[in-house]
């Protein structure tokens, strides 16, 4: 699942690729898009210029000069490809955006779960979501008194858009793990100590998955998320596998508690 990093690339590709383009044309190839967005509503973005792109937790904001907002989001799969619109479609493309330049981006989704909306002009975007977990400014106290008041275990409370924005299934092990907290840990027990361990995490798990800092650590492959069985990272015991809320859960018996 793209998560804050896979989504920081994308917008990258949209920085490059889209910023300060003119659409052409939106071409919706999946009935599931053509669901959030009308005709009507498609054709009124042809000509439309893309001022800039903005990333709010695992969402792609596409902001155009007339003050609507083109509205991506991956979920489950997903990533644009460029090309030109003369291009043979990617497999997988279940929306193109043309521009005028004869440059195009695909959004290629093989679960066809990923979604493409458009917000009217001055339109409040409430996205429902926490601070962003590559926000310098959120800060320990913050995720401490969001734990405090939560009820069930800490690992899905990670994947909580409204607690902090951007993290997965992925990311979430990944910073616990580092953290050495137990992904079963009841949110409200932690210590100020782990708090404060599992916020440095996530910011040192974003940033190496990110590349900004680690890009030539040879460690860059994952710790924990799915090594079930193979030895932990730090103490040789064997990675253990559960699910929480339906999702995987990978995690060190031994040294995460
Ligand atoms: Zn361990």
């Amino acid at each position: 699942m793209p998560e804050l990093p896979e989504v920081e690339a994308a917008m990258n590709v949209l920085r490059r690729r889209a910023k300060g383009r003119t659409i052409a044309h939106l071409r919706l190839l999946h009935p599931a898009m053509r669901r959030r967005l009308s005709p009507a509503r498609v054709r009124s973005l042809a000509g439309a210029q893309i001022e800039r792109v903005e990333r709010r937790g695992k969402h792609q904001l596409l902001h155009l000069t007339d003050g609507r907002v083109l509205h991506a989001h991956f979920r489950m799969n997903g990533d644009w490809e460029c090309g030109k619109v003369t291009d043979e479609l990617p497999r997988f493309a279940r929306a193109v955006l043309e521009f005028t330049d004869g440059t195009r981006l695909s959004f290629v989704d093989s679960r066809a779960l990923g979604t493409i909306e458009l917000h009217p002009a001055g339109a409040l975007l409430d996205l429902g979501l926490g601070p962003d977990a590559s926000d310098k400014k959120w800060t320990t106290e913050q995720l401490g008194s969001a734990l405090a008041t939560r009820r069930g275990p800490i690992k899905p409370a990670l994947l909580d858009q409204k607690l902090v924005a951007g993290l997965g299934n992925i990311y979430a092990a990944e910073s616990l793990w580092r953290a050495r907290i137990d992904p079963r840990a009841p949110s409200r027990s932690l210590t100020p100590v782990q708090v404060k361990a599992l916020r440095r995490s996530v910011a040192a798990v974003l940033e190496r998955a990110t590349g900004s800092r680690y890009t030539d650590d040879s460690t860059v492959a994952l710790d924990v998320y799915d090594r079930e069985g193979l030895p932990c990272r730090r103490c040789r015991t064997p990675i253990e596998r559960i699910v929480q809320a339906g999702r995987s859960t990978y995690f060190c018996p031994s040294c995460q508690v």
